[in-house]
């Protein structure tokens, strides 16, 4: 007998690399290309430093007030986390204690099956068709919960919203998480639907369309009961998880909406051109609605192409994953940035 015999065994999630070069363009993990909102600048000179010498608010405030007054949405509708792992770690814990296996797709977010093994849940994998694109009837079986980026991650797939909501009809006696972490770019959120399904959960960030995943801020929208039940668990684990400056700094975020818009608009407008020059380039990928586009190429390995491009000091993300190992994930940078990237990429295929 061994201490090791009862040591929780995992295979960890592993994230996107994060070298710190100067001059690199890091296109490998769906970050912001562009800095935060100016306010948010002017919240951290104004940060009152004598606040670190007490516990933060544990619920939230104030940036629980400022999202709830711009989704227009009750505070007891809202949960705040530690960027959207932290919301979907909890949410996990809380909602998917069942028998039956837990639903997601085969190609998503690889932390959904990460944290299914964590917490010992059975789960179930569920291929995307051959376009990568979920099939609803696929969720109308028995099941313990289900999960659903939208857009998906890393395709960029959007599902649209009547079939995301016949998932969450035909599943009321289990709960629904909708993953909206790049919903901002062109997406349709399943938020209105919480007033009419107490089942649904809707998780959001401000890593990616607010430029702050360096700040870890995520949140959730659900009927009061089953934001309850998390924040039950939630205090069941760790009561203060929102440190005091990310609440602070995050409510400025929130408060510049022209700013917001403004920064995915270009970054849509960035995405789109990006389509064009990759199709030149003789690029497959789907019609991406995400801050990234999912590609592959027919005469070049993803691997080499990856390869090529981090001599080039140019990062992007690659899945050793069945169906997908010869696909990129490049994520969307500013104009001259992706620039560089087609002319890198043309310069090679010459
Ligand atoms: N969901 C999806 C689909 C993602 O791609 C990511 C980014 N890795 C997250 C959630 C988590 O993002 P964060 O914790 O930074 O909010």
């Amino acid at each position: 007998m061994s201490w090791e015999d009862n040591v929780r065994k995992v295979v960890p999630y592993v994230p996107g690399e994060q070298p710190n070069k100067s001059n690199m363009i890091k296109l490998n993990t769906n970050e912001c290309p562009y800095p935060p909102a100016p306010g948010v600048h002017q919240a951290v000179r104004d940060f009152d430093i004598d606040k670190l010498r007490l516990y933060p608010s544990t619920s939230a405030e104030p940036l629980a007030d400022a999202l709830a007054n711009y989704y227009q949405v009750n505070k007891n509708q809202l949960f705040i986390g530690v960027g959207s792992d932290d919301v979907l770690a909890i949410a996990f814990l809380t909602f998917f204690n069942s028998d039956k296996p837990m639903l997601f797709p085969d190609i998503t977010y690889s932390f959904y099956d990460v944290w299914a093994e964590l917490y010992r849940m059975p789960y179930k994998m569920i291929p995307l068709d051959a376009d990568f694109k979920i099939q609803k009837e696929d969720y109308m079986v028995p099941n313990g919960g289900v999960i659903l980026a939208n857009p998906n991650a890393p395709t960029g797939e959007q599902a649209n919203l009547a079939d995301i909501e016949e998932i969450i009809r035909a599943n009321q006696d289990v709960v629904v998480i909708v993953d909206e972490a790049y919903v901002d770019f062109g997406g349709e959120s399943a938020l209105p639907l919480i007033n009419k399904y107490e089942n649904l959960l809707v998780v959001q960030t401000f890593s990616k369309s607010r430029a702050m995943a360096g700040l870890r801020v995520g949140y959730a929208f659900g009927n009061e009961k089953l934001i309850q039940y998390m924040n039950d668990v939630k205090f069941s684990f760790n009561s203060y998880t929102m440190n005091t400056p990310a609440l602070q700094f995050a409510v400025a975020a929130v408060e510049d909406e022209a700013y917001f818009k403004e920064t995915t608009k270009k970054m849509i407008a960035t995405r789109e051109r990006s389509k064009t020059e990759l199709k030149k380039l003789g690029f497959m990928f789907t019609d991406s609605k995400s801050n990234f586009i999912f590609a592959t190429h027919p005469k070049y390995k993803a691997t080499a192409l990856q390869d090529m491009l981090r001599e080039k000091n140019i990062y992007v993300r690659h899945f050793t994953k069945k169906r997908i190992d010869n696909y990129l994930r490049i994520s969307i940078g500013t104009d001259a940035e992706m620039d560089i990237l087609f002319d890198t990429l043309r310069e090679y295929m010459k």
